[in-house]
């Protein structure tokens, strides 16, 4: 119908980018903005609420090229399959997955350089990372506590997070969190993590006295922080599918 066209669109057109954009409308966003999701692997695209979706539009076709190019640009995905290698704690981990139909539950075992995985999933990714989540634990714990005593300090807990944006963080009563994706850093990395959380105990800025205790903590720390800062995107692309 004619009239059709003079109505304001009220729906956005995301054509070809479909798959990997996300559209959010927010209240309190000021601009138009495309943001990469390293992690989920996406474009956010934020529509603040008074912006008309004609304008949206607009800008989003103006960018769409941007969009596929920094998608492309990711470290590429590295699903779970079999035979694929994950370095988990310094080792070259390769990944043996056996299906069979009859199994009543996943077991997933690290054993001599592999991580066995019997399962009745055709996809046990979740498995997966539940088992790793926990392997993070035992040893982000371990290694914290340890640090942690040697500066007479005590930790109230360690929690292993999924965060996107930070590797650890520590708050004021004690409470340590890290990503469970460290475990896919080299081990320096993740010990530099680990000493830069645990030295949070001792002085919650960071000053030079806060570094000072991050190398006695951990003494090659610049290393590590510099391999974080580096590489620390790329720790998301285990486990995850490629959209592009
Ligand atoms: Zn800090």
């Amino acid at each position: 119908m004619l009239f059709d066209a003079l109505k304001p669109q009220s729906e956005l057109i995301l054509g070809e980018l479909t798959p990997y954009i996300r559209v959010e409308r927010k209240k309190n966003a000021k601009r138009l903005a495309l943001r990469l999701d390293s992690k989920d692997r996406i474009v956010r695209f934020v529509i603040p609420q008074n912006v008309s979706t004609r304008k949206a539009q607009e800008f989003l076709d103006l960018n769409g090229e941007w969009v596929l190019n920094r998608l492309d640009e990711l470290p590429k995905a590295v699903p779970y399959q079999n035979g694929t290698i994950l370095p988990i704690l310094g080792q070259d981990i390769r990944v043996r997955i056996s299906l069979d139909k009859t199994l009543k539950r996943t077991s997933i075992a690290l054993k001599n350089n592999e991580l066995l995985v019997l399962t009745n999933k055709d996809d046990p990714s979740s498995r997966i990372n539940r088992y790793l989540k926990n392997l993070a634990k035992t040893h982000i714990s371990e290694h914290a506590n340890i640090k942690a005593e040697t500066i007479h300090k005590t930790i109230h807990s360690v929690q292993i997070r999924d965060t996107k944006s930070r590797w650890g963080s520590c708050s004021h009563d004690g409470k340590l969190s890290f990503s469970w994706r460290l475990i896919f850093a080299p081990p320096a990395s993740c010990d530099y993590v680990i000493a830069h959380e645990v030295a949070h105990l001792v002085h919650m800025d960071h000053s030079r006295n806060f570094w000072k205790q991050c190398e006695e903590l951990c003494e090659n720390y610049k290393a590590g922080k510099t391999w974080m800062r580096t590489n620390g995107h790329t720790l998301m692309r285990y486990g995850m599918n490629d959209n592009v």
